[in-house]
């Protein structure tokens, strides 16, 4: 059947390599081809040919609200009127920085980028100028944007395209990212003493999510940070994914960790396209203008997006009936994980598959393997065909997961316990089908 999608997405292949702004939207690593959106509100996005899916995407993490939440479209709406760029300081930036600051107790200093790729690319050259040491360490798996030295054994789409590295990357520039096993102290503790006085820093994914979901072993980021401490090196964490929607401290604050510097992006943009990272005042003050570090960007702090991330944050925080006591937006993401979670371990009992489900807040990863999840080589050893299978019956059947296996999934507050167990009841006949 020809359908308005596939006949946008010829005449798009034409003029977009491979038809898309981003690889993992190609649908590739599920052999086929991606739907064109006309709208989505809430949990649901509607395709141009009028198909309408529950969506555990959420544009890969910034719509925690669900889409188009009326609170961020109206003051996108209202900002707009009075201007949409100026390259000059606006009131929105400070009032984002100061949030971010009291939001993130390890956050002194903040800088507002365009995107997560612009934040850890930065972070990166601010903890090298900061330490005057080259090498980085990063490990396999963890994404962290596409910039040069960051896009060595990466998750996300450069795992998804079977690319771990990409071509165009000078090797002098890779032979800098020293690159380790997840979950796995015994190499990096062997690195350290072997290379610790050189290494300017660790960069890590708070939780890992862009090859799966991973958890950290009991004790492992505390190991990153006392390691780093004793050889002055410093702790970059990226919680470009997690940041703001795992709590108003991310990850850190969960795990009560003090890294010196993090990345943000995603939920803090409220859907437009933000990044920033931030940390200690002493290593953020070597940025220009104030430091040798230079760093910059035309539409960093843009008025639009600071206030359209403050209207999401300000949601987030919120009684959930309207109330400022009580359960706020987090509370209510993890009772949604909650009964999503609970929902599909019965189901994927009774269905008999063997599988494995990792979950916290509103993020979570099912994966079609028995085996134990530590790491990057334990994602890829699932059932990739049953993976596709599922993938196309669950879409069929208007129900929109991510379209590779290393993804995790989204829930927003826009979903209702009754999108989550129509979603079980689509996910229980797609896997009776398949
Ligand atoms: C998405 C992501 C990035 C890159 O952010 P972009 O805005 O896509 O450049 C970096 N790190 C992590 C952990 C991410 O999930």
């Amino acid at each position: 059947m020809t359908t308005l999608s596939s006949k946008l997405f010829a005449v798009a292949k034409q003029h977009i390599p491979g038809g898309v702004n981003s690889p993992v939207r190609a649908f590739k690593n599920v052999d086929g081809e991606p739907f064109f959106v006309r709208r989505a509100k809430g949990s649901r996005i509607t395709d141009i040919d009028g198909k309408t899916y529950i969506d555990y995407i959420g544009s890969w993490g910034p719509n925690i609200l669900g889409h188009a939440p009326v609170e961020i479209s109206n003051t996108i709406h209202q900002v707009a009127k009075d201007g949409i760029s100026f390259g000059i300081p606006n009131p929105f930036e400070v009032d984002m920085a100061k949030t971010i600051c009291e939001w993130v107790p390890s956050v002194e200093k903040v800088r507002m980028t365009s995107s997560g790729t612009e934040a850890t690319m930065s972070a990166i050259r601010l903890a090298r100028g900061f330490t005057k040491r080259d090498y980085i360490v990063k490990f396999d798996g963890c994404y962290h944007g596409h910039s040069d030295s960051l896009l060595v054994a990466a998750g996300s789409g450069a795992l998804t395209n079977g690319e771990p590295d990409s071509a165009g990357v000078p090797k002098a520039f890779a032979e800098k990212t020293i690159v380790l096993p997840y979950n796995d102290p015994e190499t990096l503790t062997k690195l350290f003493e072997e290379k610790g006085e050189s290494i300017a820093a660790i960069i890590v994914e708070s939780y890992p999510a862009n090859a799966g979901l991973v958890f950290p072993k009991a004790g492992y980021l505390e190991l990153l940070s006392s390691i780093t401490k004793k050889y002055g090196a410093l702790l970059i964490f990226d919680e470009v994914m997690t940041g703001f929607r795992l709590g108003k401290a991310g990850v850190q604050g969960l795990e009560n960790l003090t890294p010196d510097l993090s990345c943000f992006g995603k939920v803090i943009g409220g859907g437009l396209p933000v990044g920033a990272f931030g940390g200690r005042a002493d290593v953020m003050d070597m940025l220009a203008p104030l430091g040798p570090v230079y760093q910059a960007g035309t539409l960093s702090g843009n008025p639009l997006a600071m206030a359209a991330g403050l209207a999401q944050l300000r949601q987030l925080t919120k009684g959930v009936n309207g109330s400022t006591s009580g359960p706020n937006g987090f509370d209510r993401l993890e009772t949604l994980g909650q009964h999503f979670e609970t929902g599909l371990r019965a189901l994927m009992e009774k269905k008999g598959i063997p599988h494995r489900i990792n979950r916290v807040g509103s993020m979570f990863c099912l994966f079609f393997t028995d085996r134990e999840i530590v790491n990057v080589d334990d994602v890829m050893k699932q059932d990739m065909e049953l993976f596709r299978k599922f993938f196309w019956a669950c879409l069929d059947k208007g129900v929109y997961i991510a379209p590779s296996p290393y993804e995790t999934g989204f829930l927003s507050l826009a979903h209702s316990e009754a999108d989550l167990d129509e979603t079980l009841t689509v996910f229980e006949d797609a896997l009776s089908e398949i």
